[in-house]
């Protein structure tokens, strides 16, 4: 259950987003979580809900995009989607290149956890 603690990172920005922006209420999150973080969204947006009580973030809608993981490889040079990884139970995941096997690769999406913007009103 490492969403706490991330869930916890995520508020504390929003709300000093809303802060600085002297927003009285924020009415929706938009965040981006790539895959490779484990994340459960659901379980992030309740999460928010309950650590939102009380704050300007209270009854915020949440829009969580998952993104998928790419990677590249600089020994075939593919550039895309892997096409599997382990059920994640932790955080780093061995990840393949799909077309040689390599694992040392670049991942270049998928590790996201972020607040792309907020509407506050
Ligand atoms: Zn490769």
């Amino acid at each position: 259950m490492h969403e706490i603690s991330i869930a916890g990172a995520i508020m504390d920005s929003v709300l000093d987003a809303a802060k600085k922006n002297n927003a009285k209420k924020v009415s929706e999150v938009f965040i981006e979580i790539g895959e490779l973080t484990a994340l459960n969204p659901e379980q992030l947006k309740f999460i928010f809900k309950t650590i939102s009580a009380g704050t300007p973030a209270e009854g915020a809608r949440y829009d969580i995009r998952v993104i998928t993981p790419l990677i590249s490889c600089e020994k075939c040079s593919y550039n895309g989607p892997i096409e599997f990884f382990e059920k994640l139970h932790f955080l780093l995941p061995v990840i393949k290149c799909p077309r040689c096997g390599e694992s040392d690769v670049d991942i270049i999406a998928g590790r996201e956890c972020c607040v792309k913007k907020i509407k506050i009103s």
